[in-house]
């Protein structure tokens, strides 16, 4: 909700919300965020795309042989590509992520994913260090109600890994 609201003061309403959590586990969570997302968008009046994909298969074990160094920079990519690739689909000059309102994410690995993602399908990454509102977003989710997630997202994080 935060980065929603800092979005606004810089592009007004021309700001869309892209949900996309393929591997999301188990599918109730993934149903719980995805309700959350519809819900926050709903309150600050932005319209909302919702990416109904889910995958968790592949996230139980990190492949051997991999192009990634970590897991992390696995799902930072896919979802990623995933936002570029609709920003381009639906005209919108810049993309960005609500990841970067967390403190527990590695903000210069994304930051390379994300702006190499941009390159790849031609719409610009937008960075913005939105961590000094995490808490302020926290808030705001419980005052409206929003459900809130106790974990990371994948099954790896949901069993502590
Ligand atoms: S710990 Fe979080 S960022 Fe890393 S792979 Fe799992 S869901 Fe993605």
């Amino acid at each position: 909700m935060y980065c929603i609201d800092e979005l606004k003061k810089e592009f007004g309403d021309g700001i869309t919300g892209y949900f996309a959590n393929p591997n999301i586990h188990p599918y109730d969570e993934f149903m719980r965020r995805k309700g959350s997302a519809r819900r926050a968008c709903e309150i600050k009046g932005i319209p909302l795309i919702i990416n109904e994909t889910y995958s968790f298969g592949p996230w139980a074990s990190f492949p051997e042989q991999s192009v990634y160094s970590n897991r992390c920079e696995m799902c930072y990519t896919i979802r990623a590509e995933l936002a570029a690739k609709k920003a381009a689909e639906t005209d919108h000059g810049y993309f960005t992520s609500t990841l970067f309102i967390s403190p527990y994410q590695d903000h210069e690995l994304m930051k390379n994913v994300f702006e190499k993602a941009g390159r790849r399908f031609g719409v610009e990454f937008l960075y913005r260090d939105f961590r000094g509102g995490f808490r302020e977003g926290q808030l705001q989710a419980r005052e409206s109600g929003l459900y809130r997630q106790k974990y990371c997202g994948c099954i790896k994080s949901l069993i502590g890994e």
